[in-house]
């Protein structure tokens, strides 16, 4: 998997391109190298730690962040090279941050309408009414910010940043505002906007989830560095690295060593095909790779994958998840975290054989571990 990424021109124009973008503060390299592209309607997910880069690269292709090396393209033409900056309001971009910044001076209308002063004022007007409904605001025209709640005011920012039809609408971390059922309510109507409108869109965020939730593809970054570009179950199923693997959600971790090509652990053998005899390894498992099926009831160490015991088990929600303890032939225990779908609450020390799904469990060199 090709961490730098460029669209296929023969599919789809291209509406943003990073192309070898290289940005430093002093000696901190916040960007690094960085190429990517987001084709036309197309929403596309920068995601990764705190201070990785995100950011930095956003307010870049925005035009508020000098560009110091590299090029950005935005419909094929060149709005950034070293030396040569086109100034953000040149560059028809829609911005929606997560503070909102409406003018709370201006009605819903008029705060729509501020980014259409140069048209004339009946189509101004007919323009911002039309996003203002495709966010569910229209009635809301009249009022003022500070009668709004914050969901209604950042569907007002996501209607003022598309009322322009912006070549591509960049935003950073739009929902981290807002409360959690708030925040799956106005990100859901987003979605459905960028995409009936086809809406080229580049997101900020730090938060799997709303990536995989939000993306077409995900560009995963680590220090400045993209890690890994792709569709979110490529990243989900394909992890490239061990950080690639953790960075969508708690893992299992088994430490172990390559030999014939063959890592074994207590829970089955897996590939470490071009792995030096010796290798140390790091195994890591999804919380759903784990099955449990049924057994006897017996509490040994079997001759075909692991016996565990429940310790206790929890219903999250849509799925439940089981503590269990897997006895290891050479003595000792580990501990291990099933997630199934659905309601699973077995009693504590239930035990059941435990099988991998191989999908979700992967092999990764101990060098290239977080
Ligand atoms: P966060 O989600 O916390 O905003 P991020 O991934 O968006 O993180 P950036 O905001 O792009 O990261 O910051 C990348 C690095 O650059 C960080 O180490 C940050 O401290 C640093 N940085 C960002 N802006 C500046 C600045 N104006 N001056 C100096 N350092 C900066």
């Amino acid at each position: 998997m090709a961490a730098h990424d460029r669209a296929d021109p023969g599919l789809r124009t291209e509406a943003l391109a990073f192309e070898n973008v290289t940005h430093r503060f002093g000696h901190l390299e916040a960007v690094d190298d960085l190429t990517l592209s987001v084709a036309s309607g197309e929403v596309v997910c920068l995601l990764g730690p705190s201070g990785c880069g995100k950011t930095t690269a956003l307010r870049i292709a925005a035009g508020l962040e000098m560009l110091q090396s590299g090029i950005v393209r935005m419909s094929g033409e060149i709005v950034a090279e070293a030396g040569r900056d086109l100034p953000p309001e040149a560059r028809n971009v829609g911005l929606v941050f997560q503070d909102y910044a409406l003018f709370p001076h201006l009605d819903v209308q008029r705060n729509v309408a501020f980014g259409l002063r140069d048209r004339p004022s009946k189509e101004a007007e007919a323009s911002a009414l039309e996003a203002l409904d495709q966010v569910g605001m229209a009635e809301y025209r009249n009022s003022f910010p500070h009668q709004l709640s914050g969901g209604q005011q950042q569907r007002v920012a996501l209607a003022r940043a598309l009322a322009p039809r912006p070549r591509v609408l960049l935003l950073d971390e739009p929902f981290s505002g807002l409360d959690s059922r708030l925040r799956d309510e106005v990100r859901d109507q987003t979605l459905h906007v960028l995409k009936r409108n086809g809406t080229a869109a580049l997101m900020v965020t730090h938060d799997p989830e709303e990536a995989m939730f939000m993306a077409d593809r995900i560009a995963l970054m680590r220090a400045g560095h993209v890690v890994q570009v792709g569709a979110p179950a490529d990243l989900y199923y394909q992890p490239v690295d061990a950080f690639a693997a953790t960075f969508f959600g708690e893992i299992n971790r088994l430490d172990s060593e390559a030999w014939d090509g063959k890592v074994r652990t207590p829970l089955g053998t897996l590939s470490a095909a071009g792995m030096d005899d010796g290798t140390p390894v790091n195994v890591l498992v999804r919380p759903e790779g784990i099955k449990l099926l049924p057994t006897d009831g017996q509490w040994t160490v079997g001759e075909q994958g692991a016996i565990a015991k429940v310790m206790a088990a929890r219903l999250l929600g849509r799925s439940s998840l089981v503590h269990m303890s897997v006895s290891l032939a050479g003595g000792g225990e580990m501990h291990l975290h099933a997630r199934v779908p659905g309601r699973f609450l077995p009693s504590p020390d239930e035990v059941f054989a435990v099988d991998l799904d191989f999908n979700q469990a992967f092999v990764f060199a101990k060098s290239d571990a977080t």
